[in-house]
Formats: C-alpha cells, sequence, structure tokens
C-alpha cells in the first residue's frame, strides 16, 4: 500500500509533503504533486502536513477520487 496525492493538490501544490517525506518519493509535476508507491513506506508524515488535506492512504481514498491510485502510479511509470 502506499499513500496517494488527489484533487485538492491540483493547483495548489503547497510542498510540505515534499520536504517532510524520508524516503523522497514525492516529486512535483506539472499539475500536482504525486507519490511514487513503489517507494512509499507507509509512514503517514506527508498525510499530517498537507494543508489542503489532498493525502490520504490508498484504502481510504474517497470514492470520486479513486482515480488517483492509477494517477499517481502512472506518473512514474512515464518517467
Ligand atoms: Fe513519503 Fe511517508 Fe508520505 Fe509515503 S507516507 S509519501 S513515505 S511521507
Amino acid at each position: 500500500m502506499a499513500f496517494v496525492i488527489t484533487h485538492a493538490c491540483e493547483g495548489e501544490k503547497a510542498g510540505e509533503c515534499i520536504e517532510t517525506c524520508p524516503v523522497d518519493c514525492i516529486v512535483e509535476g506539472e499539475k500536482q504533486m504525486y507519490i511514487d508507491p513503489d517507494v512509499c513506506i507507509d509512514c503517514g508524515a506527508c498525510e499530517a502536513v498537507c494543508p489542503v488535506e489532498a493525502i490520504y492512504p490508498e484504502d481510504e481514498v474517497p470514492e470520486d477520487q479513486q482515480q488517483y491510485i492509477q494517477i499517481n502510479r502512472d506518473f512514474f511509470k512515464n518517467r
């Protein structure tokens, strides 16, 4: 499992999460930040510091934002 960055980050990109992540698996993209699900160690530090509450554990992503699980994954596939 991994943490997932969702819709609230779009256009916001506050950036606290990037500074907080102990394994450097959060990357800034054009639209939003993304978490590499293969590197994330599930510590929850990013979720705690996000000012717009855009970050969820994968199994708690809201129903209407489920697509972001794949969106985060795809960002790292295409790099
Ligand atoms: Fe990084 Fe921890 Fe957030 Fe995963 S849960 S992205 S390891 S800060």
